[in-house]
This record gives structure tokens, C-alpha cells and sequence, in this order.
């Protein structure tokens, strides 16, 4: 199918080829693991939830647990009800989680399980122990993307949990306790955002949070719930906070806006703080809302960033870039692009909303403004603007990884999914560390090719 990509661009309206995106659940079954203690429970057919769970085991390369229904041609007649209660009794009777976290799938969309409805039956009946909770998001795949699912499960740990008690604004102001909702970032970007915010001295409560359950130390023993993730007691407790960084407008901003409109916390919505203008943003609003100095490590990390940056220009100025990816990830990284003086000549994402597009075209403005910008789209699309016009460098998820090779583009991996690289598993791409390994990645790619290709005259020992 790669090679048989034609530049010959006919309309399309009904169909997608590798979309740059995957299905709601697999979002929600991630953001349910940030949450302590916590067990993801896919409401419909046991395919469905396989597939989630080794989508996201194969991104982590650790083991993801999840429980389903189980539907059966029974339950996709008559309903999910009996499923859901047999699985709620068996979830907490065999494996005791602090919470359950229900999403749906297309099945269970398309019958119309009334899930508020199956929790509050079993509630009544006792089959959910007392202390323990459930929660749940509506995520049918036929709408959305992965990204949806994530903002849908974030959204319920608010509606189901966050309560305000009433604080004033001077007993909020003299907490100074910040709510932080990454986004869909991996677990070293959520422990980099830690490292950062408490480095600043900044009180803070950060959910979801998979640091510490998928990025877990071989000690020789399984924990089927780590000690990571956000407690039930500090979601509860977020409706409390001062205020909300809600990073990344598709994936953290529903979450942001519930907690102001049911408990009065106001929200700043920042990019995801990837690259050097959007972690100066970042670091600005802990600065701000956290009533804090900025200390001079930070400041130093700052430095290193903008060295390097002044010494790689050499090598970044005027390249042309295609970039495909999850919205908030593409928003941020274009924002990158460009302080990086390089042309994101093609800028897409496989999820809707027309923010992308605007946002995108906004960073753009000046230094490419002729940039193909589009959301909703798929990487043979990109594949075909490529072969009309071809680019320097390819930036995306794993399945980019084909254009890269028919093409002979250097392509830097980066965002959801890395199905085959494990560097995500360790070292961040948010902050200024993370600026830095990304510009280390996109140098190495370039100059690779370079010293592959070039002639022995310009095989230079130095760079
Ligand atoms: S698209 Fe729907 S049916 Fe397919 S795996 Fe996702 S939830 Fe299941």
C-alpha cells in the first residue's frame, strides 16, 4: 500500500487510511490507570478491551490491566446489565480495588446502557464494598479518538469526585494549592512536571498520574496496583484548589471546565509545555498562580536549552517538517518547530476539532503561513502532500515510520503510539530536559542521513 501511494491526490470523503488515531477507550483505559489503586473496566465484548490493553502494554512495555463484561450475544440483545453486575462482584471480590473506572465501547453505545444507572444498582444491592468507588465515562469509538476517551474518563473523576468545601478565597490564596491536568503525556512527562512544580516549591495535585504505575521498577515482584497514581482523596480534594493548569486544550480543558463550573475553580488553559516558549509558559503560571520564585536551576536548564538551540540553529534553520500526531502533542511541537527556526510545511492530526486548525495556523502566521494545516485527516493524505512536495524530517507516532522508509525521510518518533523505540519510557519530552532530548533526536535523524548520502568530500569528522 506504501509503495503503491500514487502523488496523484483524488477526493475522499468517506474513508481513512491510517487515520493517526485509535478508539476512545484505549484513552479512558489510560487516564483510569492514573488513578490510584485504580481498576480500568471496559463495558462490552472482551475483544475490545484486548485490544486496548495490549495497544497501550506495547506503547508502556509494561503490563496493563483492565476487566471487561464480557458481552455475548446475550447481552448485545437484551442489555449489559447482568454482565456489569456479575463483573463489579467479581472485580472486588477477587482483586479489592480502591476504585473502578468504567468506559464503554461501541457495543454498549449503540444498545444504550444506562451505566449511571448499573452503579447505582449494584450500590443498593452491596455489591460495591463501602469505601470503594465507581466511576464512569461514556467513550463510543464512533465519535472521537483516543484523545476524546482520555478528556471523557478525566472529566468523570471530576464530576464523580472533586467537591468544593466551601473554602474562601483567602483560605484558598493562603494554600496556594495548584490543580495540574497534564494531558495525555507519557509517565516520565507527568514525573517531569512533578520534578518541575516542586522544584518551584508549588503545592499541587496532578491527575491523572501514571508515574508509578507504568514505569515501574524491576523489583521481582508484580503489584497488580502500584503505589502510583492520583488518590481518590486528592481528586476530592482538587475541587479545593486555587486554581487549574489544564495542559492541552483537547485533552485537559473539559476536565478544567467541569471543576470551575461545579466547584469554582478557575482555570488557565496552557499548551502542553513542550519546547522552550510553551515551558516559559508553564513555568510562568506555576510562578503566578503558585505565588513562587523560580529558582536558579530552572533557570540554568533554560540556559543549556537556549545554547544548544543557538548551537544547532546551523543545522535546524528553514527545514521543512511534517508533523502528525494527537492535537495537543502537534500544538505544542509546531510551537517548537518554530522557535527551532524550521517549516512544519504539513501539520496534521487524525482527531476532530476545529481548534487545532486555528491554533496551529496562529503559531504559524508569520513564519509559514502557507502551511497545509489540517485536523480529521489521515498519514496517507500526508503521504501524498509529501511526494508533491517533500520534506527534511518526519515527526509522528510509530506508523509515520513507513512514509519515512518508501521515502527515504529521516523521522523522529514521538508521541502515542512508539510501538518500537523505549527511550519514552524514560526520559521526558516536556520541560526543558525534554526539549533538549527532542532536539537531540531531530539533529541525530538529520545529520544521519547527511553522512549516509553525502559525497566524501563533505563527510566531515566534525560537526
Ligand atoms: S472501535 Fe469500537 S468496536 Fe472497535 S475496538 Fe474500539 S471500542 Fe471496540
Amino acid at each position: 500500500m506504501l509503495d503503491g501511494t500514487t502523488a496523484t491526490i483524488k477526493p475522499r470523503e468517506a474513508l481513512r487510511i491510517n487515520p493517526a488515531k485509535t478508539c476512545q477507550p484505549i484513552g479512558a483505559m489510560y487516564a483510569a490507570l492514573g488513578l490510584h489503586g485504580c481498576m480500568p473496566h471496559s463495558h462490552g465484548s472482551q475483544g475490545c478491551c484486548a485490544y486496548h490493553r495490549s495497544h497501550l502494554t506495547r506503547h508502556f512495555k509494561e503490563p496493563v490491566v483492565a476487566t471487561s463484561s464480557s458481552f455475548t450475544e446475550g447481552a448485545s440483545v437484551f442489555g449489559g446489565l447482568a454482565n456489569m453486575t456479575q463483573a463489579l462482584n467479581n472485580i472486588f471480590t477477587i482483586y479489592n480495588p480502591e476504585v473502578v473506572a468504567v468506559h464503554t465501547t461501541c457495543l454498549s453505545e449503540v444498545i444504550g446502557d444506562d451505566i449511571p444507572m448499573m452503579i447505582k444498582k449494584a450500590t443498593e444491592e452491596g455489591i460495591i464494598p463501602n469505601g470503594k468507588v465507581v466511576i464512569h465515562a461514556n467513550t463510543p469509538s464512533f465519535v472521537g479518538s483516543h484523545v476524546t476517551g482520555f478528556a471523557n474518563m478525566v472529566t468523570a473523576m471530576v464530576k464523580y469526585l472533586s467537591e468544593s468545601t466551601g473554602l474562601t478565597q483567602t483560605q484558598k490564596e493562603a494554600n496556594r494549592r495548584l490543580n495540574i491536568i497534564p494531558g495525555f503525556i507519557d509517565p516520565s512527562d507527568m514525573r517531569e512536571l512533578k520534578r518541575i512544580a516542586e522544584g518551584m516549591g508549588v503545592g499541587f495535585i496532578l491527575f491523572p498520574d501514571t508515574s508509578g504505575v507504568l514505569d515501574l521498577p524491576q523489583d521481582g515482584h508484580y503489584r497488580m496496583f502500584p503505589g502510583g497514581g492520583a488518590t481518590v482523596e486528592q481528586i476530592k480534594a482538587a475541587g479545593d484548589s486555587l486554581a487549574t493548569l489544564a495542559l492541552g486544550h483537547f485533552t485537559s480543558r473539559p476536565a478544567a471546565e467541569e471543576l470551575d463550573e461545579k466547584c469554582g475553580v478557575p482555570a488557565a488553559l496552557l499548551d502542553l509545555p513542550i519546547g522552550l516558549t510553551n515551558t516559559d509558559r508553564f513555568i510562568h503560571a506555576l510562578r503566578n498562580y503558585g505565588g513562587v520564585d523560580v529558582p536558579a536551576t530552572l533557570g540554568e536548564e533554560r540556559g543549556r536549552l537556549l545554547d544548544a538551540m543557538s548551537d544547532l540553529h546551523q543545522y535546524f534553520h528553514g527545514k521543512r517538517v511534517a508533523v502528525s500526531g494527537d492535537p495537543d502533542h502537534v500544538i505544542a511541537l509546531t510551537q517548537f518547530l518554530v522557535d527551532l527556526d524550521m517549516q512544519p510545511a504539513f501539520v496534521i492530526t487524525g482527531s476532530m476539532g476545529n481548534h487545532f486548525e486555528t491554533r496551529i495556523r496562529e503559531i504559524l502566521a508569520e513564519q509559514v503561513p502557507d502551511a497545509v494545516v489540517e485536523q480529521n485527516t489521515d498519514l496517507f493524505a500526508l503521504h501524498q502532500w509529501i511526494k508533491n512536495k517533500p520534506v527534511d524530517v518526519i515527526i509522528g507516532n510509530t506508523y509515520s515510520k513507513y512514509i519515512s522508509r518508501v521515502e527515504n525521510i529521516p523521522f523522529v518518533r514521538f508521541g502515542f503510539p512508539t510501538l518500537d523505540r523505549m527511550g519514552h519510557r524514560y526520559f521526558p519530552s516536556v520541560g526543558y530536559m525534554g526539549a533538549l532530548r527532542l532536539m537531540e533526536k531531530i539533529n541525530d535523524a538529520l545529520l544521519d542521513k547527511h553522512e549516509r548520502e553525502c559525497a566524501d568530500e563533505y563527510f566531515e569528522l566534525v560537526h
